[in-house]
């Protein structure tokens, strides 16, 4: 039985109208969304998922999702942000140390992950970079591809392959200041642009070995157990509320926009009212697959692991095809960046090719009903 989410819920209503809106043009222009992630951050957001022992909300995976959703519908960088900050902070609260914890609980640390790398790409699961023991220490190097929130996060929950057995990878905690971590080029993507989600080199990176998370060679396990769970639903959450987000301006546009020499709105365009209603069947069918995810999980109802995997799949089919549809009901008006409409378009795009991609997922859904595993 969780604590009631209302309260930090309607902390968040009040910091996304008052921060995270007025600097969302910001963010999309670069930005890493500081203001917005210490306003959550100092409301007791950051540690939403953490224990009450150490200081959280001691809330779960539903109100992550709530709270992701809300703020995706403002600002999808600081969305993505911290649903990545989740990701990470639901593994050290599981197997970190208990000073991280503790600073994730009171809002004073950002995490995120550090999985893709270069010769894997979206293969997040076999990483080629490496840890080896090296006097006491644990020496790690790696190329890695792309971390949200890279050079701006507190520490990196970081894989490699083992240490010193046959699996697929282990991971660590990283302190983001540890020497030897360079970003090599900063991010400048089509869209989620303020998230940071450039490169990170490690070379000769040196940890100790209590750095280590879970058991040498238990990275995959805990990858599939614990991350893929959070990551797939707050990831639907986050897209659903680009989603929506587009929905809400492309209805606010087409009812206040006229053609005067008729009379009418666009809205009286039957066309258009079609258009409006595919965006909210689509937006409603996910965000009943995704009600029926968090279920799943709650209850462990036997499709859990299935629901898992569809639903960041049907998210960002939806949020590419809604946000699609509102730039074609705003018509040219919506190439420009005051109708609002644009930046959720770009940003619904990343749904697509983050890791586990869409098509990684139709795979990994094709091999799951039929009974094949996964890798
Ligand atoms: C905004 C953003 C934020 C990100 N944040 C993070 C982060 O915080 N941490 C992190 O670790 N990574 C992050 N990533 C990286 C992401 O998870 C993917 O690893 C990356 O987008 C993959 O890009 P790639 O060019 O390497 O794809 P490639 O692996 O080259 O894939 C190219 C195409 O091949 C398809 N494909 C590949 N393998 C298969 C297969 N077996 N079956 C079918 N199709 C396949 C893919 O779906 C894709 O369409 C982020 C990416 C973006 C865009």
């Amino acid at each position: 039985m969780h604590n009631d989410p209302g309260p930090l819920l309607q902390r968040a209503r009040r910091i996304r109208e008052e921060v995270i809106v007025p600097h969302a043009c910001d963010v999309d222009r670069g930005v890493f969304p500081r203001a917005g992630m210490r306003a959550l951050g100092a409301a007791g957001l950051l540690g939403l998922l953490s224990a009450e022992e150490v200081g959280g909300a001691g809330l779960g995976l539903r109100a992550a999702a709530e709270l992701v959703e809300l703020i995706a519908g403002a600002c999808g960088s600081t969305a993505m942000v911290l649903c990545m900050h989740y990701c990470g902070a639901v593994v050290i609260e599981r197997h970190g140390p208990r000073a991280v914890r503790a600073a994730i609980a009171a809002g004073d640390h950002i995490t995120t992950l550090a999985f893709s790398e270069a010769g894997s790409r979206s293969h997040f699961w076999a990483p080629l970079g490496t840890a080896r023991a090296v006097g006491g220490k644990i020496r790690l190097d790696a190329d890695k591809s792309w971390s949200t929130s890279a050079g701006e996060a507190d520490s990196y929950v970081w894989s490699s392959q083992p240490l010193a057995v046959q699996e697929l990878s282990t991971l660590w905690l990283v302190p983001a200041a540890a020497p030897g971590l360079t970003i090599p080029r900063p991010f400048d993507g089509l869209g989620l642009r303020g998230n940071s989600s450039a490169p990170i080199r490690a070379e000769n990176v040196l940890v100790d070995e209590s750095a280590m998370l879970g058991p040498d060679g238990g990275g995959l396990d805990i990858m599939m157990a614990t991350i893929l769970p959070h990551f797939q639903v707050l990831s639907a959450a986050c897209y659903i509320g680009i989603a929506g987000a587009a929905v809400a301006g492309a209805i606010a546009h087409t009812t206040r926009t006229r053609f005067s020499h008729i009379d009418q709105t666009l809205a009286d365009l039957p066309t258009i009212r079609a258009f409006v209603a595919r965006c909210i069947v689509k937006r409603d069918m996910v965000r009943a697959l995704l009600a029926d995810t968090l279920a799943a999980l709650e209850t462990g109802h036997a499709d859990a692991q299935l629901r898992v995997l569809e639903v960041k799949a049907a998210a960002a089919e939806v949020a590419t095809e809604v946000t699609d549809l509102a730039m074609r009901i705003c018509g040219g008006a919506a190439y420009r960046k005051d109708v609002g409409i644009e930046r959720h378009f770009r940003d619904a795009h990343a749904a697509t090719v983050m890791s586990p991609t869409t098509d990684l997922l139709y795979d990994f859904i094709g091999k799951h009903v039929c009974g094949l595993p996964m890798l």
